[in-house]
């Protein structure tokens, strides 16, 4: 695997591959790898010649007070993992590399950012979007991976993806979890065992829509009551919003019919989590 700092030698590698007639897959990462980004690498390993995966925590996408200095991270770890998971080149540049001064251009996916996770942290999804695009022109992937998990992000990267016309494909990669339902996540690590157990909510607060779903409720507001009541009346949990959205437009829907994703998010003791469930609707008949 070859190691890259610096954009010039990333950009050799990919060529490299591109002259050797290589496809280029793409996994953009924060680092602190767990299975639910090797789940990205593997998927991205079946589909291409070369795999570029790159960890880089984006101070552009943390509000003022987040967590960007207490973020976890461990580097060494990252590419052992990446190795064994047959990454071929991983792009870890420093913060000066990827800014060396503050940025005047920004990518903003207007509407796309402001509702769900944009209410609590306006600026995040304006920093996502413009460290993907410049990711995307540094490394020119021909398809760039992305966990479901992350559902707004999805929408916001394949709108930046349409309107500015990036040559990549977006492939959305299902949620790994826990046995017990909790989504994996970085931030997982600030959970005490006491609130890892009450973080089960955000599931199980989805599966209860999920069997509602299933037994024939389509009522977006009925759905989101539902999940808000039950994260709400969860010790040591705060609510940050339970929504009912379309899976492109993030738009609330009354009525549940084509893509559908139900979404959370909430704040349990020094981690703020989200989860979510997408399904196709089509009259009676739901798709998972
Ligand atoms: P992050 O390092 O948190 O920015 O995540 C990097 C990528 O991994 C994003 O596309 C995430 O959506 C994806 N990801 C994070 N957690 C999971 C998970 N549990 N299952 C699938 N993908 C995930």
């Amino acid at each position: 695997m070859i190691r890259a700092t610096t954009i010039r030698e990333v950009r050799e590698a990919v060529q490299q591959a591109r002259r050797e007639g290589k496809s280029i897959g793409f996994v953009p990462t924060m680092g602190y790898l767990h299975d639910g980004h090797l789940r990205l690498v593997d998927t991205a390993r079946r589909e291409n010649g070369l795999v570029v995966a790159s960890v880089f925590v984006n101070p552009l996408q943390f509000g003022p007070n987040e967590d960007l200095q207490r973020y976890p991270r461990d580097l060494e770890r990252d590419a052992h993992l990446l190795m064994q998971h047959r990454c071929d080149v991983l792009f870890a540049p420093s913060v000066e590399e990827m800014y060396p001064r503050p940025m005047e251009t920004v990518v903003d996916v207007a509407r796309l950012g402001q509702p769900l996770c944009g209410r609590s942290r306006p600026t995040h999804f304006r920093g996502v979007a413009t460290v993907v695009a410049k990711l995307f022109h540094i490394v020119g992937p021909d398809r760039a991976y992305f966990g479901r998990k992350d559902g707004q992000q999805v929408a916001v990267i394949r709108r930046m993806v349409e309107d500015l016309n990036f040559p990549v494909e977006i492939v959305d990669v299902p949620t790994v979890r826990e046995p017990d339902g909790l989504a994996l996540s970085s931030r997982n690590v600030y959970l005490t065992p006491e609130e890892r157990a009450h973080a089960t909510v955000l599931y199980r607060a989805l599966q209860w829509a999920r069997g509602r779903i299933l037994e024939g409720v389509r009522s977006g507001p009925e759905l989101a009551r539902g999940m808000a009541e039950i994260i709400g009346a969860e010790p040591g949990v705060r609510m940050d919003y339970a929504e009912v959205v379309h899976t492109d437009t993030l738009e609330p829907l009354e009525h549940l019919e084509g893509r559908v994703m139900l979404a959370v998010a909430a704040y349990v003791g020094k981690a703020r989590l989200i989860d979510n469930l997408q399904l196709t609707i089509r009259g009676d008949e739901v798709l998972e």
